[in-house]
Formats: C-alpha cells, sequence, structure tokens
C-alpha cells in the first residue's frame, strides 16, 4: 500500500545520462525523485573508456567518471537513490506501483529510463565461454588479452571502439563483419582502418566459438557468406559488439512499443502511451542512442513529469 514513506512525486527507472539527468531537473524542481539503479547501475557509459563527444569536457572523460558526476550532481540536489532492479510494474491506475526485489514503491509519476543491453550471437558455444574469452565489453576484459590474437564482431562504432581500444593490450585485432562495408561512421572508420594492428574479414560470420572443451577460447569457426567457405582460425578471445536491445521488457504489453521493444513516445514529447509515464533515452531512441541525447531526452521528461503534476494540482 501507497504510504508517506514509500511513495513518491516522481520514481525514475534507470540511472544511465537518461536517468540522472531526469532526476537532476526533477530534484531542482523540488520533486524528490527517486532513481532505481536497475541491472546495471550507471548505464552503458560505465562500460565505455573515453568519452570524447560529450560536450564540456574538451579533454575528454572517462564514462564511469562521468556517470559519477551526473549522480553526484543528481543527488547535490536531494535525489534518493535504490540499488534495485524493478520486477513489476503495475500502470493500470496511480500512483503507479513499481515492484522490486526489496519491496515496493509508488510514483505519482514514472520515468522509464532503463536503456538498453548489448546484443550476443546466440551461439551455445558463446555462452558457455563467456568470462572465458568471450566479452561484450572491451573496457571489462581488454587488460587480460595482453599480448594475445582477438576478434571483435560487428560493423558499427561499437565494433570500431572496441577494437580501437583492445589494440591497447592484444598483439591483433580482427574485426570480423558480415557485410563488405562498414556501418560505423566515417572517423571511426578511418581510425580502424590506419590502425596496423586492425585487420578485417569480411562478408563473414562466426558459425562457432571454439574452445568449449577447454574451457577457454581457442579460436573462431567461420564461414564466408558470399563463397559458403567455413574456415576455423586461432583466436584468444572474441569481442561481440553487434548492437543492443532496449530493456523495456518490464513495460512489454504496458506501453505503446515498436517492433524492436523500444517505448513510443509522442512527438515533441516524453509521453507514453500512459498518461503520467514518460520514457526517455536509449529505451525509447533506437536511433540517435547518444549520451548527449539520453541526458537531453532525460530532461525533457523531467519537464514533461513537472508540467504533468502541476496541471494536475491545478485541475484539483
Ligand atoms: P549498430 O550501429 O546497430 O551496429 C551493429 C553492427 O553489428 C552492424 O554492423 C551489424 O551488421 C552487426 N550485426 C548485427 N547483428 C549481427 C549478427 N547477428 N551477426 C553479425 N553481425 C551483426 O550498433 P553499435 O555499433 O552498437 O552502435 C549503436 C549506436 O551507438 C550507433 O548510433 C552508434 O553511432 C553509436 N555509438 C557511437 C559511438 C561513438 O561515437 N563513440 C561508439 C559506439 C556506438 P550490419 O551492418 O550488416 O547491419
Amino acid at each position: 500500500m501507497a504510504t508517506d514513506e514509500n511513495r513518491y512525486q516522481v520514481v525514475i527507472i534507470g540511472s544511465g545520462p537518461a536517468g540522472l539527468t531526469a532526476a537532476l531537473y526533477t530534484s531542482r524542481a523540488m520533486l524528490s525523485p527517486l532513481v532505481i539503479d536497475g541491472i546495471e547501475p550507471g548505464g552503458q557509459l560505465m562500460i565505455t573508456t573515453d568519452v570524447d563527444n560529450y560536450p564540456g569536457f574538451p579533454e575528454g572523460i572517462l564514462g564511469p567518471e562521468l556517470m559519477d558526476k551526473m549522480r553526484k550532481q543528481a543527488e547535490r540536489f536531494g535525489t534518493k537513490t535504490l540499488n534495485d532492479v524493478v520486477e513489476e510494474l503495475d500502470l493500470s491506475k496511480r500512483p503507479f506501483k513499481i515492484s522490486m526485489g526489496n519491496g515496493d514503491v509508488y510514483g505519482d509519476t514514472l520515468i522509464i529510463a532503463s536503456g538498453a543491453s548489448a546484443n550476443w550471437l546466440g551461439l551455445e558455444s558463446e555462452e558457455k565461454l563467456k568470462g572465458r574469452g568471450v566479452s561484450a565489453c572491451a573496457t571489462c576484459d581488454g587488460f587480460f588479452f595482453q599480448d594475445k590474437e582477438v576478434v571483435v564482431v560487428g560493423g558499427g562504432d561499437s565494433a570500431m571502439e572496441e577494437a580501437t581500444f583492445l589494440t591497447k593490450f592484444a598483439r591483433r585485432v580482427t574485426i570480423i563483419h558480415r557485410r563488405d562495408q562498414l556501418r560505423a561512421s566515417k572517423i571511426m572508420q578511418e581510425k580502424s582502418v590506419k590502425n596496423p594492428k586492425i585487420d578485417f574479414m569480411w562478408d563473414s560470420v562466426v558459425d562457432e566459438i571454439l574452445g568449449v572443451e577447454k574451457n577457454e577460447v581457442t579460436g573462431v569457426r567461420v564461414r564466408n557468406v558470399k563463397t559458403g567457405e567455413i574456415k576455423d582460425f586461432p583466436y584468444d578471445g572474441v569481442f561481440v559488439a553487434i548492437g543492443h536491445t532496449p530493456n523495456t521488457q518490464v513495460v512489454k504489453g504496458k506501453l505503446e512499443m515498436d517492433t524492436n521493444g523500444y517505448i513510443t513516445t509522442q512527438s515533441h514529447s516524453t509521453k507514453t502511451s500512459v498518461p503520467g509515464v514518460f520514457a526517455c533515452g536509449d529505451a525509447q531512441d533506437s536511433y540517435y542512442r547518444q549520451a548527449v541525447t539520453a541526458a537531453g531526452t532525460g530532461c525533457m521528461a523531467a519537464i514533461d513529469a513537472e508540467k504533468f503534476l502541476e496541471e494536475e494540482e491545478a485541475e484539483d
């Protein structure tokens, strides 16, 4: 049951740039928000190294450091944070009920800023060798591959970024991409193409990660999608960088979303299909997906929630 202790004017689900910016704005509007951290406190920037494209940091800043600053800034104005994961949401009536492992809280408004998580290839060998040479985070695991040979799967900015970062440790990094053209931005492409430690395997997919019987990655089985040729190559590590899926399972069937699971918001706002529920950041943006755009939509969600509460108060 909602009480003075467990009821908040604004509950924010997620603590990446979107969630913490929403917290900063709503706390400065004296709405005493609660941020529920979620599975990855701090979001995807916690597993990023140098962030060179967040305005205000001319020398760049480390992802975890940026998130630490955002959290402290939100807390300075009275944001409360809870290190828990949402298990169930009741959006059928207000205040909205948010059930977590450690109990329930209630929100007069709700801001969904639950972000997105890395995709995997879906191979059984990949699952078995996760943490044993298979990773989706070069920042977290690159250090273990000093002077080793590794592959990065994918052709987007993430794959280029992971590969470039891995060259700090690995002797050789091979990017395996399923087409003969990269999706990555020109500047990121150039950086990897120019790097003498990086080479490319085009038109190729990883059919199997080898080494299950040894409990460590020993190589990859690669299939050329044009010729059909299958070949095994020795490698010490596999980094998967093939995009992301929004963390919106908890609102599935409760909020309108697109076919990929991104929450639909009304244009020029963060309003969802349920009045009083707002969505921001990667949970609703499948296109820009930048820290700065996430922060921007977090600010929008905060303003939308504040207006919603104000209008409601005016009606009463
Ligand atoms: P992405 O742009 O969606 O690229 C995913 C890549 O993985 C694509 O090349 C795709 O191939 C490949 N792929 C997808 N599923 C696959 C599968 N099952 N098997 C093999 N390959 C597969 O994702 P992202 O690289 O994570 O980037 C996401 C967003 O974040 C982008 O907007 C990007 O600009 C941004 N980002 C920016 C930076 C930066 O500026 N510093 C860094 C990282 C990410 P196809 O090309 O054939 O579809």
